[in-house]
Parts: C-alpha cells; structure tokens; sequence
C-alpha cells in the first residue's frame, strides 16, 4: 500500500515541505515528470519546487508508457545527474504515474524494464517515489502496478516496490480535464467496480472499497446534484477506492480484452475499456446496463468500428495478449475459464468492436 498520502483542495502547495526532507544531498535531485499538457501552465508549474540539480522533464501522455521509452528516460537521468536521484515526482495521469513509478524500480534494478513485466520479480526496492495525479480513474495513484508496453506483450511491473511512497490527492488540479476523457477515465474506475465485485477472487477486503467507488460513481455519473468541486472530490476519491479495490482482487474480462486492443491498434486505456465494456452484457450485464446509462446521460459517444479492417495476423495477436492475462480471467469467470473462452469467443467479439 501506499505509505503516505495528503488529500485536500490546494495540498499540492505542500510538495516542497515533504519531500525537503527525502533529499538525500545537493548533488542528488529530484526529478519531476509532468505531462505537457501543463507546459506552460504556471499555475501548475510555478508551484514546483525546483532546487539544486533538480530536472523537470515533461512527457507526452499521447501514448501509454512503454518498456522503452522507461529504459530511454532511466539512462538519460543516470547519465545527466551527479548522484543517484532523491526521488521521482509523477504529476499527471496513469501515463505519468505509471512512468514515475517504472522509472523510480528501473533507476536500482539492473536490465531492462521488459525483465520485470510480471509479477513479483523486481530484487531492489525502488528509489523514493511521489504521485500526484491530475486526472482521476484508473487507480493508477494507489495501485501495485505499473502497466508497460514492451515488445512482447503489454503487461504490468507488479511489485510490493512499485507502489508511491507519497501520493498529494489534490482534486483541484483535475479542473481542467476535457469531458471525454473525463468519461473515459472516469469509467476506467466505473470497470474497476465492476470487474472486483463480481470476480471469484472478491473478499471483504476487496468489497468494502469497491462499494464505496461504485457508489460514489452512480453518484458522479447519473446525478445532476454535484458542484464541480463536489465533483472533482467524489471522482479522486472514488478513483483511489477503486484501485484499493482491485488492490487484492483482480480486473476481468474489460481490461483483458482492452489489453489486446491496446497492443494491437495503441487503444488507450480508458477509452478500449469502455469500447470493449459496451459489448460485455453476457458477463457483466448489471454493469454494461448501468454503464449504457451513463453514456447516454453524460452524451457520450464511443468509437466503432475499431477492429473493421483488421488482419488474421493481427486478431491473433490481440486474441493472444488478452488470453495471456490468466490471472483476469481466472478471477472474471474462474479456474475452468479456458472451457467459456476461446479464441473464436474473443474473436467473435472483437469483431463487433
Ligand atoms: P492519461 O494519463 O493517458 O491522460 C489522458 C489525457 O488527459 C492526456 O491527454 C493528458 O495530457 C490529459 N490530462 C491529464 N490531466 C489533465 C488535466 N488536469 N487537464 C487537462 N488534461 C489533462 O490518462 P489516464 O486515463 O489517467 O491514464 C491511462 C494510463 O493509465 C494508461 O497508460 C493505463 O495503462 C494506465 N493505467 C494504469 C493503472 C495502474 O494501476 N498502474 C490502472 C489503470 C490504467
Ligand atoms: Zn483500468
């Protein structure tokens, strides 16, 4: 679990208090990574508390985090600092905390990130790690997780390192996120929901948290009663639960088969759950009614036509990546999942996405 997290309105003015003392010298900095979508931004940026060698890199969040682009980021802070780093600052989305968190286990564990896809197989604890998100939904602030793209499959470095070391819930900073994906990510934390409380893995553990995101999401996304600030509150709080949620269960089918699009066509994240969720009645039917609900209150439309002109070769490799992540389906339909899912199941539905 996370071992520190401040929430509130403005907490992010108190960045530069907590991690003063994580600094380990002059000559060791912090390396903050922030989505460009801020460049330029000083009501965000100027709140950064540069000093020393520090290094502010701003990263694309155009596409999701690959094995990669993580390696690439690990070498040019190793070569351009004077010491190991004090720590890594994420601010962004589940790009950016997902790349903070793989650079932080990267900068202590040798080889490359594609070693470590999987679960538990990280040696050395990471250096100090901070999240700090500004979009809310995937859970990515709070999870054990950090999910990569590499060149054979696309698929998490899970790991009790992985997780911040310090997370600033700070809903403010998500005011300016555009509504599209507001709803894309929001629904990433709607599927969470969904997926942990009707999986086999679910436990009280697992069920206490999920309740309380699901609820909080009806509210979000069927009620008109919220003022926007009530709104931002509810979603960061509901993203956070929802990954606590899967924290100790498991996602299903949506996000396996999310993971294939993902992969295949670069699908991102919140959008490919709620592409391949809409489809998703036979196993979820609660949810995907809900879910239809949603859409059609908050006016939102999702892509079709996704997999129209795909090749034999590349349903294969879709079907593939998805069929990979057991863990989803065993927890999505059971241990006997491999009798309900077959290749030409997948297929079948993603010909209708
Ligand atoms: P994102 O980080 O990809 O960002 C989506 C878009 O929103 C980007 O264009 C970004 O620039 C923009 N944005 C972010 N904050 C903004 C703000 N305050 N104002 C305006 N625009 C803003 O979106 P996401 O849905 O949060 O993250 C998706 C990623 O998270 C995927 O790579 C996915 O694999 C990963 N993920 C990780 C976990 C985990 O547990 N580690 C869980 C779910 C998803
Ligand atoms: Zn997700």
């Amino acid at each position: 679990m996370v071992s520190r997290v401040v929430f509130g309105r403005g907490s992010f003015n108190q960045l530069d208090e907590i991690i003063s003392p994580k600094r380990l010298s002059v000559k060791a900095p912090f390396i903050f990574l922030v989505d460009d979508v801020f460049k330029g931004n000083s009501w965000l940026t100027s709140r950064i508390p540069l000093a020393y060698e520090d290094k502010l890199l701003y990263i694309s969040a155009n596409e999701e985090p690959k094995t990669s682009q993580v390696d690439k980021l690990v070498e040019d802070i190793i070569l351009t600092s004077k010491e190991r780093p004090s720590g890594i600052v994420g601010i962004g989305g589940g790009t950016i905390m997902d790349l903070a968190k793989a650079v932080s286990i990267m900068l202590t564990n040798d080889g490359e990130s594609k070693n470590y896809q999987g679960w538990d197989l990280v040696k050395n604890p990471a250096v100090y790690h901070v999240g700090i998100p500004t979009i809310s939904g995937t859970g990515a602030e709070v999870s054990r997780t950090t999910v990569l793209t590499g060149p054979d499959k696309k698929l998490g470095i899970n790991s009790d390192y992985t997780p911040f070391d310090q997370v600033i819930l700070d809903p403010e900073l998500t005011k300016d996120v555009p509504k599209q994906q507001w709803f894309y990510t929001g629904m990433d934390c709607f599927i969470h929901c969904i997926e942990s409380l009707n999986g086999t893995f679910l436990n009280a553990f697992s069920k206490s948290y999920g309740e309380k995101a699901y609820e909080l999401c009806n509210e979000l996304f069927l009620d008109n009663n919220l003022t926007p600030e009530e709104a931002q509150d509810k979603l960061m709080m509901a993203s956070w639960h929802g990954g606590m949620s899967i924290a100790y269960s498991q996602v299903g089918v949506a996000h396996a088969m999310s993971y294939g699009l993902g992969y295949v066509l670069g699908t991102k994240h919140g959008i490919g759950n709620c592409i391949v969720f809409d489809h998703l009645e036979e196993f979820y039917p609660e949810g995907v009614a809900l879910f239809k609900k949603m859409k059609a209150k908050n006016n939102i439309e999702i892509p079709k036509g996704l997999c129209d002109n795909l090749s034999d070769d590349e349903f294969n490799t879709m079907i593939n990546v998805a069929m990979g992540l057991e863990p989803l389906w065993e927890n999505a339909i059971g241990k006997n999942w491999k009798k309900v899912i077959t290749p030409q199941k997948l297929k079948d539905l993603y010909q209708k996405m």
